[in-house]
């Protein structure tokens, strides 16, 4: 019954497109958590693993490799943090929340992609949590809209 609708009759459609930033955000924040999860399960997995006699985390390329994600994971923090900050404020544009679900999703293929790698074959067995990390990550640049989606949406406010 009319009595139930919410808002003005046909404007649903605008309703959920005015959320969109918001849902945005919320895909880079847990693209954010599960990257961070990815990297913390590749570094206990790289001290346990002994590869050539001593632990894979001993290796220079499995320390660049980690040093690398470690780097990106502080500067992927502190852009949540102004990403927040301004969704909270009310000022979290369009394009910037575009641009925080391209970017978040993208870092979070590279590192669990890599982080996949470090594991070897065993990052192929589902008795490995990144295994099934790897799988879930894939999704993250096509929903809520996909990255050359967000790549436009950017290109059309410049
Ligand atoms: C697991 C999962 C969960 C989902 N959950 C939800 C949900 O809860 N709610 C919801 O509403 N939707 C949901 N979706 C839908 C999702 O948002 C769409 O699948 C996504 O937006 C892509 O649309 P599409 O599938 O029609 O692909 P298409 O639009 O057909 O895209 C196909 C390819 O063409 C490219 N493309 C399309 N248009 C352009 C363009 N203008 N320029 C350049 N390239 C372009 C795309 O980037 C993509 O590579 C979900 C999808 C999946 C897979």
């Amino acid at each position: 019954p009319m009595t139930n609708c919410l808002g003005e009759e046909g404007k649903g459609f605008i309703y959920l497109m005015s959320e969109l930033p918001q849902e945005r955000l919320s895909i880079a924040v847990s693209s954010m958590a599960s990257t961070q999860k990815a990297f913390d399960e590749t570094v206990a997995f790289c001290r346990d693993r002994i590869v050539f006699g001593k632990p894979l985390l001993d290796f220079q390329n499995t320390r660049f490799v980690l040093a690398d994600i470690k780097t990106k994971l502080q500067v992927g923090w502190a852009h949540l943090d102004w990403a927040l900050n301004r969704h909270y404020k009310k000022e979290l544009t369009a394009e910037e929340g575009a641009a925080a679900k391209l970017w978040h999703t993208d870092l979070q293929w590279e590192v669990v992609d890599a982080c996949l790698q470090l594991h070897g074959g065993a990052g192929y067995m589902n008795e490995y949590p990144i295994a099934r990390m790897w799988r879930a990550a894939r999704v993250t640049r096509i929903f809520g809209g996909t990255n050359e989606i967000m790549k436009e949406l950017i290109g059309r406010g410049l």
